[in-house]
């Protein structure tokens, strides 16, 4: 199973830029690089909307930020954080996405994300 890879730019690198032109400092060490993309997490069979993880609130609630070619939303959601039951017990990695995704765990991935 292979991740969507879907990017795009990110929705804040936008506010970020105007905000430097307008001469508010975003600092000289800003990793644009890190933050111009958003990448698409979910399996590459979905359909409707890409999904981006960007933080964790707490354990029970994630940001996350959703698009398609109309704009993008941020939403909250719990995570998936469901196992695979035929990996021992110790190496048991909790999926990444969120509940009630699109088929395919983070962990049936067999592929990087692309950023
Ligand atoms: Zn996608
Ligand atoms: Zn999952």
């Amino acid at each position: 199973m292979y991740h969507c890879n879907a990017s795009s730019p990110s929705p804040w690198l936008d506010l970020i830029e105007a905000l430097a032109a307008g001469g508010i400092p975003v600092g000289e060490d800003f990793p644009w690089d890190l933050y111009a993309h958003v990448v698409c997490e979910l399996c590459s069979q979905h359909s409707t909307y890409h999904a981006a993880y960007l933080g964790e609130l707490s354990p029970v609630s994630h940001v996350w930020v959703i698009w398609e070619s109309g704009g993008f939303t941020y939403v909250m959601l719990r995570p998936c954080g469901a196992v695979d039951p035929t990996v021992n017990p110790v190496q048991r990695e909790a999926c990444t996405l969120f509940a009630d995704h699109w088929p395919g765990h983070s962990w049936q991935f067999t592929d990087m994300l692309q950023d």
